[in-house]
């Protein structure tokens, strides 16, 4: 049976551990490099960005985690954990991990509306619309030739993208009672076979 890391230095862990066990999906809390050892995915998830990039380089996770997601193992940044696994940022801080071609901006959708829901298809979750939850959220401003767009809201803009082994979404699935994108991470997870190839 495979097994989902979940980093949880800051943000909302917990919450993807729960989903995860709804799931039936066996999962542990990352927080020290030999942790590592015994996962085949890896979330990171939302919270402070800034908060999240410093706490990997303090417990020696950062480079770990590059080496493994280079050699394949599947990865999903939720918010805050999109921004880490980011080529590039429009903002000062924190250094994106250079993970996935995607630039984005943090906090992009202006104080007003720093919270909001959108109900967006995700083909790959079936036909049922799938309700986004955004807070303080990061928008996807470019992607690159080989990164697959997964949902769009209405006017185009981009909040879900995967390239490989590596899955981003701007918003917050851990957030809700839909245990689709969940099971769709379990199964690039099951698919990737990580530890056994
Ligand atoms: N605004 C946060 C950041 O820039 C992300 C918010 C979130 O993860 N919900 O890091």
């Amino acid at each position: 049976m495979t097994r989902i890391g979940v980093l949880a230095l800051q943000g909302d862990f917990a919450e993807h551990i729960k989903m995860l066990s709804s799931l039936g999906v066996d999962s542990s809390e990352i927080r020290l490099p030999s942790h590592l050892d015994s996962v085949d995915g890896l979330i990171i998830p939302g919270g402070e960005s800034t908060t999240i990039v410093q706490l990997m380089d303090n417990f020696g996770l950062t480079e770990q985690i590059k080496d493994l997601i280079f050699s394949g193992l599947p990865v999903w940044g939720t918010c805050a954990g999109m921004i880490v696994l980011a080529a590039d940022i429009t903002d000062d801080r924190p250094k994106p991990m250079g993970i996935i071609d995607i630039t984005v901006s943090r906090n992009a959708y202006g104080r007003q509306v720093d919270s909001f829901e959108a109900v967006v298809d995700i083909p790959k979750l079936g036909e049922t619309p799938f309700n986004a939850i955004f807070i303080r959220a990061p928008a996807i401003n470019s992607i690159g030739d080989s990164v697959e767009i997964l949902a769009t809201l209405d006017e185009g803009q981009i909040i879900a993208a995967q390239e490989g082994n590596v899955i981003v979404t701007s918003f917050h699935p851990e957030l809700t009672d839909d245990l689709r994108f969940h099971k769709y991470f379990a199964s690039v997870v099951a698919d990737n076979n990580f530890r056994n190839n």
